[in-house]
């Protein structure tokens, strides 16, 4: 490829070369991914602060690639978004991760709900409603258990139109959820006339909760901007027993993080449920 011009030299940079060279490789083989089934989802316990007791999970696609192993989703869920096979690889994850909450229904387990990460691309389609719509009816899934993550960026694009998309959403009797909260812009005057269920605080506020005092006091300011809009504050990211401990103080409602459980197989969730529920 030897031309004159300005982009040629792009190709002359070994570096860049490679990383055009692996990021069209990559999303070939994203290409066939869905086909091949590569994609698995893993699922992260949601815990209930004040019993204790798991209370659903989130899903979380994993792409097991033929070379590359198990790719996590930041690896390819950009690059997705950007192809648009989000659309297509986000109506999987739907389908399967209500079709597993249903088998678990199905097998007298106590009920979970799911979670479901939504990308902004997604949101965009105007048929969102009418794909869930669609899978709750061909799975059979009691629509308050799947709970449906937005991020607030999402949301705050078009603040207007996402609240009447949210609407939409919320009339099939899905929760909705606000992820990442804290680290893009909200304005309180939209996050009250948006149908949300819950905030989920982000993990970086978790993160320094115990020794910053400025993080702390984010923490305690989010939970009861949720409390005061009648949504329950989640907390992402918790780690050990001092974040716990300063969450349960403030009367944060529910967890998730590796200090109870990283994402994990179904089977694995099921004995883990199995095991929560023993006498
Ligand atoms: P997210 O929605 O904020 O998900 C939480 C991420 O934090 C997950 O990473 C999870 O494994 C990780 N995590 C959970 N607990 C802890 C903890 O205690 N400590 C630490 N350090 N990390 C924890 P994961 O699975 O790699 O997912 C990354 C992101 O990829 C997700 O962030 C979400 O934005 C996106 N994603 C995952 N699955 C999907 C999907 O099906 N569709 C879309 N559109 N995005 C997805
Ligand atoms: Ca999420
Ligand atoms: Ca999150
Ligand atoms: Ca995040």
């Amino acid at each position: 490829a030897k031309k004159d011009g300005r982009n040629s030299f792009s190709f002359y940079d070994p570096e860049m070369n490679l990383r055009v060279q692996e990021t069209l490789e990559l999303e070939t083989d994203l290409r066939q991914a869905l086909d091949r089934e590569e994609f698995l989802l893993h699922y992260q316990p949601k815990v209930d602060l004040a019993s204790g007791a798991v209370i659903g999970c989130e899903a979380l696609v994993r792409w097991r690639h033929p070379r590359r192993g198990l790719v996590p989703p930041n690896d390819f869920i950009p690059l997705a978004e950007e192809t648009g096979l989000i659309v297509p690889l986000g109506a999987w994850v739907l389908r399967e991760a209500c079709r597993q909450a249903r088998r678990w229904k199905e097998a007298e387990l106590p009920p979970v709900s799911v979670a479901v990460n939504l990308s902004a691309r997604q949101f965009r389609q105007g048929d969102l409603p009418e794909l869930v719509a669609d899978v709750l009816a061909e799975t059979g899934l009691d629509p308050h258990l799947l709970d449906l993550e937005l991020t607030e960026s999402m949301v705050m694009d078009n603040p207007v139109k996402a609240g009447r998309a949210m609407l939409d959403l919320k009339k099939l009797g899905v929760s909705l959820s606000l992820d990442d909260f804290g680290t893009g812009y909200s304005s309180l005057n939209y996050l009250r006339r948006f149908p949300v269920d819950c905030l989920k605080i982000d993990r970086s506020f978790i993160r320094d909760v115990v020794d910053d005092p400025s993080g702390a006091s984010v923490v305690t300011s989010v939970i009861s901007i949720a409390h005061n809009l009648g949504m329950a504050a989640v907390a992402e990211g918790v780690e050990n027993e001092d974040q716990l401990r300063f969450l349960a103080s403030c009367g944060c409602d529910t967890y998730q993080g590796y200090f109870f459980s990283k994402p994990i197989p179904a089977e694995e969730f099921v004995a883990l449920l199995q095991r929560e529920t023993l006498p």
